[in-house]
């Protein structure tokens, strides 16, 4: 075989005779001198050949690197020809030129993109020796090309959805008007995730009913008919997207976000007797009521120390209140744990008198909301579903939220989640093509 032509192929470049290739071993670096095959330059407009070569134009063109050689210019001759048909000179064009970044080859673009699939611009930048900003703009465009051809696999399982939102930036409030009025605006963008395969499978900005009604729309009505349970956290605009989106779905509430609220309520009754016992100079209980034990309080028994279990026994005798929460917490704990629904009904039952004899005000708030959620509840308890898949894929977004040092373009972000949490990737579509053409 022809070595320049082998070489021609590593670099995924066409329609070029190769003149010569230098090699400096110092800093491993190769320059390529390459002139455009005259058999193959074709006018733009017509696409017949050229009659007359009008001058030949040198271009630096940056390529992938060839095996140790980390640094690879191709000096392209490029061929501006003469049409006698259309009467005018124009460029000869090379496909393996990317189109939009006229400077690199496709085979640049296409091995650093699926670099960047993994890792930061930055880092791909000092791998290769490029300018981050570039590669920035590169890996937008590459995303946003992927994304027309972006599918859903066709043996996925949707039999399982969950929504979740996650934080996307904190923005001061624009149009404030009264002091009371908030100063930051938290904004978030909402996940579609297919827990059986640990995937996002669509997103959108905001944390509302459309943003989830945009996600589930972009399935088909097939698939939506085939969503049998639909995970979601306390989010009432959630459970109606869902419902009104998936016929067939029983909506689910998870359970780590009730043990949050019941948690945020003994919390609730924690602070108020803290201050009770700052006021009548109660030590003991003030120093085990202080905040940073709030956790140690709520926590169940088998994950306590022995001193920690003394401790609190201690405490639950001397105050009531404090000792009601707790029994309220376990109580909970205890009628989620069951399986089967008919004795879940009981326990809660149990757990509403419990409420109303202790009359804690924020448990008796709470088993309101509890109460308006029954179904939802009841739904957990026979499914045993959770959003704990999207949480960790929540995990997963903040990681690269941080990685970037934070991101202010929503769109840049969401493309980014599907990248690296979905199917908008090359182990999803096959971008192999690309190192060649465009
Ligand atoms: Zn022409």
């Amino acid at each position: 075989m022809d070595f320049k032509y082998v070489i021609s192929q590593f670099l995924g470049i066409q329609a070029v005779i190769i003149e010569d290739i230098k090699l400096f071993r110092r800093d491993l670096r190769v320059v390529v001198v390459a002139r455009q095959n005259r058999k193959h330059c074709y006018c733009n407009k017509c696409g017949l050949q050229f009659d007359q070569v009008k001058e030949w134009v040198l271009k630096k063109i940056k390529a992938p690197a060839l095996g140790v050689f980390q640094d690879v210019v191709i000096k392209l001759y490029q061929m501006r020809g003469f049409c006698s048909e259309c009467e005018q000179t124009s460029v000869a064009e090379l496909s393996w030129i990317h189109p939009r970044f006229t400077s690199y080859t496709c085979g640049f673009v296409e091995w650093t993109g699926r670099m960047m699939e993994e890792t930061t611009c930055e880092a791909v930048g000092r791998l290769t020796g490029t300018s981050s900003k570039e590669l920035w703009a590169m890996d937008q465009w590459r995303m946003g090309h992927l994304l027309q051809f972006m599918e859903l696999p066709t043996k996925l399982d949707l039999t399982n959805l969950c929504a979740d939102e996650v934080h996307f930036l904190t923005r001061r409030h624009r149009k404030r008007r009264y002091m009371t009025d908030k100063r930051w605006q938290p904004e978030f963008v909402t996940n579609l995730v297919c827990p059986s395969a640990g995937k996002v499978l669509f997103n959108a900005i905001g944390r509302t009913e459309e943003a989830l009604d945009n996600c589930l729309l972009k399935l088909t009505p097939e698939q939506r008919r085939e969503v049998q349970f639909a995970c979601v956290d306390l989010h009432d605009a959630f459970i109606s997207s869902f419902s009104k989106n998936c016929p067939n779905a029983q909506i689910c509430v998870d359970r780590f976000h009730l043990v949050q609220k019941i948690n945020g309520a003994f919390d609730q009754v924690r602070r108020e007797e803290f201050k009770t016992a700052r006021r009548t100079k109660d030590h003991f209980a003030e120093e085990m009521l202080r905040p940073h034990r709030r956790f140690v309080l709520v926590s169940r028994e088998k994950n306590l120390s022995k001193s920690e279990v003394h401790l609190l026994d201690r405490l639950r005798t001397l105050n009531t209140n404090i000792h009601t929460g707790m029994l309220l917490v376990e109580q909970f704990h205890a009628a989620l744990d069951t399986k089967n629904l008919k004795t879940f009904r009981r326990q809660l039952i149990d757990w509403y008198q419990l409420v109303r004899q202790s009359k804690l005000l924020p448990f008796l708030k709470l088993a309101k909301t509890i109460r308006s959620y029954r179904a939802e509840i009841e739904a957990f308890i026979s499914s045993r579903l959770t959003t704990a898949v999207a949480e960790g894929i929540n995990n997963k977004i903040k990681v690269l939220k941080r990685m970037g040092y934070g991101y202010t373009n929503p769109k840049s972000f969401m493309l980014k989640i599907l990248q690296r949490c979905g199917y908008l990737n090359h182990y999803s579509i096959c971008t192999d093509q690309l190192f060649f053409k465009v």
